[in-house]
């Protein structure tokens, strides 16, 4: 995958600022013209990366220019920050996937031919099922021999209810038919597929203009190929001007997806990405969110996975009131990450890729823990731990870089957060289990 390629160029100019003896001017601008070249060969928009590398520098040009391992930092989270930023659109993506249950959501798929968009219609069905929503698939697409077909075959392996007609040729009264009765059915997520064309014409778009105004959505998402380069922007524009998108799918974010063309510009138009698709199979489709996104591409753990993992992984019920007693005393050390990360061990051998990567990331945790001592791990206060003379011994303990120690510090500080929720009393952790 092209764009892991661009995650471990980018983690490796980072390794050049981490590995230094003193950063100065030259490690700097070594280590950003590494990026630089890294996010253009991933083609993302030159205007962009220009303006993250200026961001970068003026950061680390302000930072503390004494503090070694302080500056590493803030030139990494400048990085991060700027990666993340530049792949936000400003809007919060959050709100545009949180539907609400028992009201029909009607939503709208536009884009080309080709995109992905009957099958990523499926997938977005199957997503919100699995939530427990009641999902019903609407085809009105009469321009593409085969789409109707191709549309009941993903939705009969779905169980997902459909609607469609091999004889009625215009795709509005079709959607407004299909969207009146899944209606009355009381579904409350109906999706409505629409026709696509080759390339940006009036008929595609006046055709859209009909079913918009016909089935009323109330969010309409542009499906786009996330391999398209450059081109991106262009066509994400001209979808936007003619109908009220609202978010945005990319889709072959697998195979040799560059991806950074579509990120970019869609990110340009101000357009939220919601989710992505990365590969042909229905369950392949994830949650897109700039800083989850950057994360990953830098080789840093997906934590909100991890929090559900916690929870089924926990081997009793007497061990699940005592953590859940322990978070809502807001009490979550490193010694409660230590027990869970070991309860995930015991779960079994991880399968292949990301996975596996996650279960070495683990493992130097674990062994960076083992150094740490007791007072360390039953500390309440994150701030402690960071302290620069107790980071460095425990580095030489653990025969680790101390850059490796910060990490699992930042890393532990997030899976603080998500498991102490807003008000710090384990609600995220208890969210997630009353989900199961
Ligand atoms: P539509 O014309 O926009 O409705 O596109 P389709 O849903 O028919 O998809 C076109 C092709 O792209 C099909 O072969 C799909 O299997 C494939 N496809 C869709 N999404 C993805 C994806 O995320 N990854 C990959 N590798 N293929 C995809």
């Amino acid at each position: 995958m092209v764009l892991n390629e661009l995650g471990q160029k980018i983690s490796q100019a980072l390794s050049m600022i981490q590995n230094a003896e003193s950063i100065d001017e030259k490690v700097l601008d070594a280590c950003l013209k590494e990026i630089v070249t890294a996010l253009l060969q991933a083609d993302v928009n030159v205007r962009l990366v220009g303006k993250l590398r200026d961001n970068v520098k003026t950061r680390a040009n302000n930072a503390d220019k004494g503090a070694g391992l302080n500056k590493r930092k803030i030139i990494e989270k400048a990085v991060v920050d700027e990666l993340s930023s530049m792949l936000s659109s400003g809007v919060d993506e959050k709100k545009l996937v949180d539907l609400k249950k028992g009201q029909p959501n009607v939503i709208m798929f536009v884009g080309l031919q080709g995109a992905g968009k009957t099958t990523t219609c499926t997938k977005y069905g199957a997503y919100y099922k699995k939530k427990g929503f009641k999902p019903a698939l609407v085809c009105a697409d009469t321009f593409r021999a085969g789409a109707f077909d191709q549309l009941k075959q993903n939705a009969t392996k779905m169980q997902i209810p459909f609607y469609g007609s091999y004889t009625e040729t215009d795709p509005a009264v079709i959607a407004a038919k299909g969207v009146e009765e899944f209606k009355k059915a009381n579904h409350d997520l109906i999706i409505v597929d629409t026709s696509g064309r080759h390339k940006q014409e009036d008929s595609l778009f006046e055709e859209m203009r009909q079913v918009s105004v016909m089935t009323k959505p109330d969010l309409i998402i542009f499906v786009m190929d996330g391999s398209i380069g450059q081109a991106a922007e262009d066509q994400a524009k001209a979808f936007k001007d003619t109908v009220e998108v609202g978010a945005v799918i990319l889709t072959k974010m697998d195979g040799h997806a560059k991806g950074g063309g579509a990120l970019s510009a869609v990110a340009a138009t101000k357009s939220p990405i919601v989710f992505i698709g990365t590969g042909e199979h229905m369950d392949e489709f994830e949650r897109f969110e700039p800083n989850a996104f950057v994360g990953r591409l830098l080789g840093r753990g997906d934590w909100r996975g991890f929090v559900d993992k916690i929870s089924e992984a926990v081997p009793e019920d007497a061990m699940k009131e005592e953590l859940m007693d322990s978070l809502s005393k807001g009490n979550f050390t490193m010694r409660i990450l230590y027990e869970q990360l070991a309860n995930i061990q015991k779960m079994g051998p991880v399968g292949q890729g990301k996975e596996k990567e996650s279960a070495a990331r683990i493992k130097m945790f674990m062994t960076i823990m083992d150094s740490m001592t007791d007072k360390e791990l039953d500390c309440p206060n994150p701030k402690v731990l960071q302290e620069q003379s107790r980071v460095m011994r425990v580095a030489r303990g653990a025969g680790c870089n101390p850059y490796c120690v910060l990490e699992l510090l930042e890393e532990y500080k997030r899976i603080r957060a998500l498991i102490m929720g807003p008000g710090g009393k384990g609600k995220g952790f208890m969210q997630q289990m009353s989900k199961q």
